[in-house]
């Protein structure tokens, strides 16, 4: 029934039934245990199944589900949500638009950049993922996965991440630039310091947005809650998804109350969303940031990633990228590194190799990973390269 009533997205999907799932484990249905590595791709960071927003779900549910589409009503748990972000973002990034997905985030922020500059030329970085609706499709730099479904986005152009050399692409004509500030699925590579700064620079030069597309690395995996924090370099409109809604599905482009204004303006309701919001979801993230403070989770993401890296230690790893708990362990190719992966699982750990890197490992666990947790999978980890690489 999965292959044939369920659309599938490849031809050999992971096929592992889950029955649930509880902290820092899902189970499948005869009861097996996996540690989880990956989180839902980057979702789970409190783990499953936390209590507090089990509550807060379940209490907004008693209230009211949808009531009206988004920006009508006031609906108590977006606007506090958006107030919260609010509180932890510089005042330019002081205005929340919520969505349903990432990619909606990005679609979101590319049509409000258009909006405010009345430019519509946009640089996207090579081997970026800004997800697969056709906008954001459109930034992909990947020929492969976009030559069946053009025309796409025109006016695209790509620049090489961490390339300082190739920011005169950006000119007075462009009206934004899109990146990740870690990497995603080029397999964890955090942007230096030098090309956020210079990349601002040019963009403030040429009366140009920058986007910082935060959908993976938001919310503490790199320690801080928005990666960005840590460069002290502040885009103009942030975008955030995944582990914003703490197991619910959710996006946010966020810019100033300014700029977001000229939606609402020529044209009239310039982005529109049914659910954008919901009041289910925004309770879930509300409740998720809180329990990220409350359980002190950014405190040991920097300890936790020490131990992964003290531990992983075998001549098959070429390199360990990535920053906090957004990892990946590089091999030699994609043959070796599934079977490591496959035997991983076997052995209760759940992990996954990246879209644009399959050579490489994926740990991004929950925050909530264990000191001995992450001993037990650095373990089974490095057990698996000693059986393949033997
Ligand atoms: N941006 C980044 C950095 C992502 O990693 C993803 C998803 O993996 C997206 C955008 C798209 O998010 P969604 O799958 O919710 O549309």
């Amino acid at each position: 029934m999965f292959l044939t009533h369920q659309a599938q997205t490849t031809h050999f999907p992971l096929m592992m039934e889950m029955e649930r799932a509880d902290g820092n484990y899902l189970y499948d249905k005869n009861g097996k245990a996996y540690l989880d590595l990956i989180s839902g791709i980057s979702v789970s960071h409190l783990g499953h199944g936390n209590e507090k927003v089990k509550e807060a779900i379940k209490a907004q549910v008693d209230k009211h589900m949808h009531l009206m589409v988004y920006g009508e009503f006031i609906q108590n748990p977006q606007v506090q949500l958006c107030s919260k972000l609010a509180s932890f973002l510089p005042p330019k990034l002081n205005c929340t638009y919520l969505v349903n997905s990432g990619a909606e985030a990005t679609d979101g922020a590319l049509k409000l950049a258009k909006r405010i500059t009345k430019r519509s030329k946009m640089v996207a970085c090579k081997l970026a993922y800004h997800g697969s609706t056709h906008a954001a499709l459109s930034l992909n730099s990947e020929e492969y996965y976009k030559q069946a479904f053009r025309p796409l986005l025109p006016g695209v152009e790509f620049i090489g991440f961490n390339v300082l050399a190739d920011l005169d692409v950006i000119t007075s004509q462009t009206a934004c630039v899109i990146t990740e500030v870690i990497q995603g699925e080029a397999g964890y590579i955090p942007a230096t310091l030098e090309f956020l700064q210079s990349l601002r620079k040019k963009c403030d030069e040429t009366g140009t947005l920058l986007i910082f597309d935060e959908i993976q690395s938001g919310m503490g995996k790199t320690g801080h809650l928005f990666a960005f924090e840590k460069y002290g370099i502040v885009p103009d409109i942030l975008l955030l998804g995944k582990a914003l809604g703490a197991g619910m599905p959710i996006g946010a482009f966020i810019s100033s109350s300014e700029h977001m204004n000229l939606l609402a303006d020529a044209p009239i309701l310039g982005h529109i969303t049914t659910f954008g919001g919901h009041p289910v979801v925004a309770a879930a993230a509300l409740a998720g940031i809180e329990e990220l403070f409350r359980l002190n989770l950014l405190e040991n993401v920097q300890k936790k990633e020490q131990l992964f890296r003290k531990l992983l230690i075998h001549p098959a790893i070429k390199k360990i990228s990535g920053t906090g708990l957004m990892l990946a362990v590089e091999l030699d190719n994609f043959e070796n590194n599934l079977k490591v992966i496959q035997a991983c699982m076997q052995n209760g750990l759940l992990t996954d190799w990246f879209l644009f890197a399959n050579n490489k490992i994926r740990i991004a666990p929950p925050l909530t990973i264990t000191f001995e947790e992450i001993e037990f999978a650095s373990n089974v980890i490095v057990e698996q390269l000693k059986a393949v690489y033997a």
